[in-house]
């Protein structure tokens, strides 16, 4: 076991808020362990800010690879008092910047996941993404792109549409390209979307 950084070493990678304090190599595996600093923070109820802490709590999360290794980040925050008394909500968790509410994979690792996946079925990526450094199973990538959210733009004079196989060619999906700026989007994959549109 390798620790690459020892303690209280200031990074502003993961929000103003947030420090790595240790990072530990372990073969192909590498763990962040980042803390956060006490501060003021929104109810997510009431929007009231508040500095009372509570307690900390703590999370454990995929984060995009380094050189090929898989990496974890061990996430220490806090648990804040909202003091505004007509809320009905008095102990909240503080929201990290960097990954959604209930996500066990960061906003960074899910677009890297997502562009690995644009063109390739979800079984295939799965197994190429494990190359990378990333464990995710097929079913969880669907599960991303079934997450996704299309927004139409009424501005797109031209595109392009292309099938694309999938599945060895045993399966095919459509792409539809912005022609103006490049864009493409996943119109169907695996015979289960009917997003259509190109921003
Ligand atoms: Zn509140």
């Amino acid at each position: 076991m390798t620790e690459l950084i020892g303690d209280n070493i200031d990074d502003t990678e993961y929000g103003k808020y947030f420090f790595i304090y240790k990072r530990v190599e372990h073969g192909n595996k590498i763990v962040i362990y980042l803390k956060s600093k006490p501060h003021e923070t929104p109810c997510p109820v009431c929007g009231v800010a508040t500095r009372k802490l509570a307690a900390t709590y703590h999370r454990v999360m995929q984060e995009t690879p380094y050189c090929n290794k898989n990496v974890t980040l061990d996430i220490t925050a806090y648990k804040y008092y909202c003091l505004n008394p007509k809320c009905k909500r008095n102990v909240f968790c503080e929201r990290l910047p960097f990954a959604g509410k209930n996500q066990v994979r960061t906003k960074e690792l899910c677009k890297f996941i997502l562009l690995n996946s644009l063109n390739t079925s979800n079984n295939q990526s799965s197994i190429n993404l494990s190359y990378l450094g990333v464990k995710i199973g097929r079913e969880a990538i669907q599960k991303m792109y079934d997450r996704l959210h299309f927004k139409d733009d009424p501005n797109i004079k031209s595109i392009g549409v292309d099938d694309i196989s999938v599945k060895k060619g045993s399966k095919y999906a459509t792409m539809v390209y912005n022609l103006k700026t490049g864009n493409q989007r996943l119109c169907s994959k695996d015979g289960t979307e009917n997003h259509l549109d190109v921003g």
